[in-house]
């Protein structure tokens, strides 16, 4: 399959230096010494015979004068060298155009470009990042490459730069980013919280804020800080915002309530606050409940009423208990145990978030996806989600980090 490739490649590299010589001779040029093979071209045959294929390319490809007939065909080369993974070739390929002195300056900059791509698609971040600058500055390219720095400084968690691209591209008319700001602030906070620099991180967060108010990862960062610098009272109200508003964050928010409370010497009021918050909406209730279960929490007094409650509502689960237990059997706390066990291995055993722009699923929380780098596109699966694939007799799989 590889030697096919191989060979259609050179096939495709001599036809252009056939069909440029061809066309040379029709155009009327007297075969002169200067139109009789190149030393490149013969090199080129030399790399073949002694099967060195990529050489032989690369030979083939400096015989042809480039101009506006053969550049087309060579880029288009590189691109499909690019998407099949060889960007070892697809990089020399558009290394060789660029060191060709007749190139014209359009050209040059789409060479410069494509090289660009070939350096991102091989994780070269800091050779990508150098061309990239310089497109970055004027001309055809500009807004590509100010996106495709965005994509760098993210990889490369230089959050700063990133938001200074934002900037640059809003001022040249492109939709202003202030999501994905908000959470390259809460990145850069999230950094000084680590290295205990709590002022820091309460500017990063109010930066955050400003760009993005009812922004629950700040909410949710803004709760720590509170427990960080031993105020933890300031982070309650934070936490139950964010659980009321975005019950898909249920797994974000009850860890930090557990830790929270315990920070304030009052471990034995999460029950009553989870009752309060379940009390909002169903739809609270069922996803602090899940969380609950998935945590591991269920030993916490009052939680397995909790538990309880949401067994015997969640449609799926409910469907199983039938089936498996005598009518009129009450859900004892034995059974009600062992059966959230069940649910929390097979939550953990399965990828149980997906992003619902590009579908990328994986077993943890990611506030961008490492699908489609959106960000809050991942949300939870729900369990009659997680558990519809064993009632069709298949494990679930999907796209992981791990995977
Ligand atoms: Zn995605």
């Amino acid at each position: 399959m590889r030697a096919s490739w191989v060979e259609g490649v050179l096939i495709l590299t001599g036809a252009i230096v056939g069909w440029y010589a061809t066309r040379r001779w029709r155009i009327g040029t007297a075969p002169t010494p200067s139109r009789l093979p190149s030393s490149d071209y013969l090199q080129g045959l030399n790399y073949l015979v002694n099967e060195q294929p990529d050489r032989a390319v690369e030979a083939f490809l400096r015989a042809v004068a480039v101009d506006r007939d053969t550049v087309e065909t060579q880029f288009a080369l590189g691109a499909l060298f690019r998407r099949r993974g060889e960007t070892d070739r697809a990089i020399r390929m558009h290394q060789n155009l660029m060191t060709r002195t007749e190139l014209d300056p359009v050209h040059r900059e789409q060479a410069t470009y494509a090289l660009a791509q070939d350096y991102l698609r091989a994780g070269l971040y800091d050779r990508a990042e150098k061309l990239l600058l310089g497109l970055s500055e004027a001309g055809t390219y500009r807004i590509s490459a100010l996106r495709d720095l965005c994509r760098v400084y993210e990889v490369e968690h230089d959050w700063e730069k990133a938001i200074e691209v934002h900037r640059v591209l809003a001022k040249v008319g492109k939709p202003a980013q202030p999501l994905a700001i908000a959470h390259y602030w809460c990145e850069l906070a999230a950094m000084s919280m680590a290295d205990k620099d709590y002022d820091t991180a309460r500017r990063h967060l109010a930066a955050a804020r400003a760009e993005q108010r009812r922004f629950p990862r700040g909410a949710l960062l803004r709760a720590d800080l509170a427990v960080a610098i031993g105020e933890p009272e300031l982070a309650l109200p934070l936490l139950k915002r964010v659980a009321i508003h975005n019950p898909t964050l249920a797994g974000e928010v009850l860890p930090r309530l557990v830790k929270t409370l315990k920070a304030a010497g009052r471990e034995a009021d999460l029950a009553g606050i989870l009752k309060e918050l379940a009390r909002e909406s169903r739809e609270v209730g069922d996803a602090l409940a899940y969380a609950a279960i998935v945590a591991d929490l269920l030993e916490t007094p009052g939680l397995l009423e909790l538990a309880r409650d949401y067994v015997s509502r969640e449609p799926t689960v409910a469907e199983m208990v039938q089936a498996l237990l005598p009518p009129a059997t009450a859900l004892e706390a034995a059974v009600l145990t062992r059966l959230c066990t069940a649910l929390r291995r097979q939550a953990l055993r399965a990828p149980r978030f997906q992003c619902v722009e590009c579908g990328f699923s994986s077993t943890g929380f990611f506030w961008q996806c490492p699908g489609c780098k959106s960000w809050d596109s991942l949300k939870p699966l729900s369990p009659t989600e997680l558990l519809a694939p064993l009632a069709n007799g298949r494990p679930r799989s999907g796209r992981s980090p791990g995977a």
